[in-house]
């Protein structure tokens, strides 16, 4: 295969689609550069992956545990060894600095592990029957075929967060990555090819989102969709999977809020409200978006956060000099643009950048300087719609109830963090915050593989990700009855 040639894999064989036809894979630092060339399928490439799924699945799911875990062992060994040419791929496609890259790789390698694992630990109990002379029992059983939809910004960790679960459960897959994520999608199914899953297992289609997408949703041999994205797309991939009675899975957008109380930790906060807001150039489901600070600190605080955005050193990634990476593609930057275009036009305050960068080696990216607003109020459209950008918004009140309920005036509800060192702030906001992820004195971004991890409200479609959660979502369950 050319070395930037990325074909599909469908039954163990990297093929063509049958389309002919292609798509280019973009440098967002730097527009003339073809990162790499991904196969623009059809509902006849997506027919055969799920085809080949199916009939891989009966003999996969009648491996033990062990033997599928040490499939998952081998892969993380594998992308262990590529780790510098995957993280190097996805800095180079979607404009993650390469240090961020490399542990969202590393973190890809010890979801394989941690699901490795999983192959050998309990997936059932016993359960006390009426009837003394029989044993009844619980079991996990695989579903059969899972379809994965995946975004562009976390292009190595979601793709294996989803497929490494339904691997080891005995489920086969097939996945459809994010275009703007794809070459480095195809990078992790070459590391997956090489640690020897049988043919059709693990399948991998490029394409279009209404084609193979939605191909994925309608096909009535796909037992389960699990999707990352947007809301738009989500809420049409759940209609449509739950039409044909399958099982599906969304994890969605956020519109995450800081509180910082009066008595925080200042230098901390700011810190936080960088970290969370403005790493992968505020391109993380669980970025944070509205900074809701309490006026009695709100100028410290700002000048601070002003000071520090200031800065930020803007590049291509490629080295520990660039603090922040461009916008993942020319979409992505008009986007953000618009955004910050309609803050002005409803009169939030910008108090700090979003302009477009232009100097010297930044002239043929997608690059934008971060953007503070501040004015802010909660009917505003930066307040209320997630932005995914280098964009934070910030907002005063004047105690930390109103701004807990600041904090919920939106659709959505995945992250939230507070900085305060009063228990009685801490436990209300606990309680009270309507976000599936919860964070106190840390920023809002930050998953860790072994815990439950999804959304409330709009950004969830109520199931969890990650750690034991998983197994719901990845299994069903038989109820056995035996009588001597
Ligand atoms: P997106 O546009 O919704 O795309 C997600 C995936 O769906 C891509 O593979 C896309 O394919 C596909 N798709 C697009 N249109 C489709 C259709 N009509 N039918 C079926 N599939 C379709 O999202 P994105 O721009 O890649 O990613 C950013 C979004 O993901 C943000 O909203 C972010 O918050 C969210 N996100 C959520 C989490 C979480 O865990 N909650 C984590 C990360 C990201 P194409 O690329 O080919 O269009
Ligand atoms: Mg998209």
């Amino acid at each position: 295969m050319s070395e930037n040639i990325f074909l599909n894999f469908i039954g163990g064989e990297w093929q063509k689609s049958v389309s002919g036809d292609v798509g280019k894979s973009y440098n967002p630092a730097n527009k003339n550069e073809i990162v790499g060339i991904v196969q623009k399928s059809t509902k006849d490439d997506l027919d055969r992956a799920v085809e080949q799924a199916k009939s891989a699945q009966k003999a996969w799911r009648k491996l033990s545990g062990a033997e599928r875990g040490n499939y998952l062992y081998r892969a993380a060994a594998i992308l262990t060894d590529n780790l510098d040419e995957v993280a190097m791929t996805m800095t180079k496609e979607m404009g993650k600095s390469l240090p961020e890259a490399k542990g969202e790789t590393n973190r890809g390698i010890e979801i394989l592990k941690y699901y490795a694992g999983e192959g050998m630990r309990a997936d059932g109990e016993v359960i006390p029957s009426t009837d003394a002379s029989a044993l009844m029992f619980s079991k996990r059983v695989p579903i059969g075929v899972v379809g994965v939809i995946t975004p562009w910004n976390f292009p190595v960790a979601i793709p294996l967060w989803k497929m490494a679960p339904a691997l080891i459960y005995g489920n086969t897959v097939v996945l459809k990555p994010a275009t703007e994520g794809a070459v480095t999608a195809a990078k992790v199914i070459e590391c997956l090819e090489k640690a020897g899953f049988p043919a059709g297992v693990i399948n991998f289609v490029s394409g279009s989102g209404s084609v193979i997408g939605q191909g994925l949703a309608e096909h009535p041999d796909v037992n389960a969709v699990t999707f990352t994205g947007s809301n738009d797309v989500g809420k049409r991939i759940g209609t449509t999977v739950a039409e044909r009675g399958g099982k599906y899975q969304l994890e969605m957008g956020g519109k995450n809020p800081i509180i910082i109380a009066e008595d925080a930790d200042i230098e901390a906060a700011v810190e936080a409200t960088l970290s969370g807001g403005l790493k992968s150039t505020g391109q993380k489901c669980t970025c944070s978006s509205r900074v809701i600070v309490q006026s009695t600190i709100y100028d410290q605080f700002k000048e601070q956060l002003i000071k520090k955005t200031s800065e930020i050193t803007v590049g291509d990634g490629m080295d520990d000099s660039t603090w922040m990476g461009p916008c993942a593609s020319e979409e992505q930057f008009n986007t953000v643009k618009h955004y910050i275009a309609k803050g002005q036009e409803e009169g939030a305050a910008l108090v700090f950048g979003g302009k477009q960068l232009t100097e010297g080696k930044l002239k043929n990216g997608y690059y934008l300087e971060p953007a503070i607003f501040e004015n802010v109020t909660t009917d505003m459209t930066i307040a209320q719609e997630e932005i995914f950008g280098p964009v934070l918004a910030l907002m005063k009140v004047d105690t930390v109830e109103e701004a807990i309920e600041l904090a919920n005036d939106v659709d959505f509800g995945l992250s939230a963090s507070i900085f305060t060192k009063n228990i009685d702030h801490i436990l209300s906001f606990i309680d009270d915050m309507e976000a599936g992820l919860v964070r106190i004195n840390s920023e809002t971004a930050g998953v860790e593989l072994q815990a439950p991890f999804g959304g409330m409200k709009a950004s969830s479609s109520y199931s969890r990700e990650q750690g034991q959660a998983a197994k719901e979502f990845f299994t069903t369950i038989k109820t056995v009855f035996i009588k001597g």
